[in-house]
């Protein structure tokens, strides 16, 4: 079975203090490590939501034990105002946000997000709406391929990748992450001095066009922060650079004016120390920002 092991959770705990109760929103349930970890801290209600159906069937089975205080919502959290206004909440007592994809859609085998398995291409955290990564790669003109290979992969090269995934599909659809791996692979051979596969970065520009991951980033996070009780606290854990600099400008963003609506607690982001990389590959990139809500 894939385990999940939550990330930054003593940090966490550190701000969002359950220890004094109340009523929770985990707006990325995925296999309820951090909720998990916030009932057996004192939080006494969890709203958990993730878009993922699956993800939510293991959230269920960790937090059996605590059941009658919980409820899992398969949902988009940027629709969190939807989500508490059709429960007749106003107001939370803290929210957490663990942005990214979780082990479990990435080690399962045919949700299509890794190029270790040759599988289809898929990537869809929500496999019951929305296109594709293969839909994506079949019908975007090579400009849109390259300018969202080149804006969420960071990667120099997207031109040259656009134009051989437009030549490759043209004599045959490209459906598998192993096809498609081996057309960048192509395009970019590999340098024996090379930390990472020259198609990772294709890969996480596809993951997170398919999914949206930028879109209403910043909507969300003023949402979020309108829906806190005074004092209370939102936790924001990222994991890639494009994610971590909306989150900063937004959160800085709510801290200025005559309309301000939180005070940021964190100056630099929290992020893992040596140990906790050691022991869980997927801390490696994580940064946590925190904020609380004034007035
Ligand atoms: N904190 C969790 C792991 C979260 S992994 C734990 O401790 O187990 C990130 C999760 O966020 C994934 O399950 C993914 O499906 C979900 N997710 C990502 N974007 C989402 C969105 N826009 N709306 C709802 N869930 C989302």
């Amino acid at each position: 079975m894939t385990t999940h092991v939550p990330v930054l959770t003593s940090a966490t705990l550190e701000y969002l203090r359950p220890e004094r109760g109340g009523l929770f929103v985990d707006c990325t349930v995925g296999l309820g490590g951090h909720s998990r970890a916030l009932l057996e801290s004192g939080a006494t209600r969890i709203i958990g939501i993730d878009r993922d159906p699956q993800a939510l069937e293991m959230a269920r089975a960790t937090l059996a034990p605590w059941a009658d205080r919980v409820e899992l919502v398969h949902a988009d959290y940027r629709a969190i105002d939807e989500v508490l206004d059709s429960r007749g909440i106003q107001l939370v007592d803290g929210t957490l946000a663990d942005l990214g994809v979780s082990s479990l859609q990435f080690d399962t085998p045919g949700r299509g997000f890794s190029f270790q398995r040759d599988e289809r291409l898929d990537m869809r955290m929500d496999p019951t709406s929305g296109e594709s990564a293969a839909d994506l790669v079949a019908r975007s003109s090579e400009r849109d391929l390259a300018d969202a290979i080149y804006a969420y992969g960071e990667e120099r090269f997207s031109r040259r990748i656009a134009r051989a995934i437009v030549a490759a599909r043209r004599e045959q659809p490209i459906e598998t992450t192993g096809r498609l791996a081996a057309i960048v692979r192509r395009v970019l051979p590999r340098h024996g001095h090379m930390r990472i596969d020259p198609a990772t970065r294709t890969f996480q520009a596809l993951r997170i066009w398919v999914n949206g991951e930028l879109e209403g980033l910043d909507r969300f996070l003023e949402t979020a922060a309108r829906r806190l009780r005074a004092g209370a606290r939102l936790v924001l854990i990222t994991f890639h650079s494009l994610e971590d600099r909306i989150v900063k400008h937004t959160l800085r963003r709510l801290d200025r004016g005559d309309e301000r609506q939180v005070s940021v607690l964190t100056k630099k982001p929290v992020v893992p120390g040596d140990e906790e990389i050691q022991r869980n590959p997927r801390a490696r990139s994580a940064k946590l920002r925190a904020a609380e809500r004034i007035n």
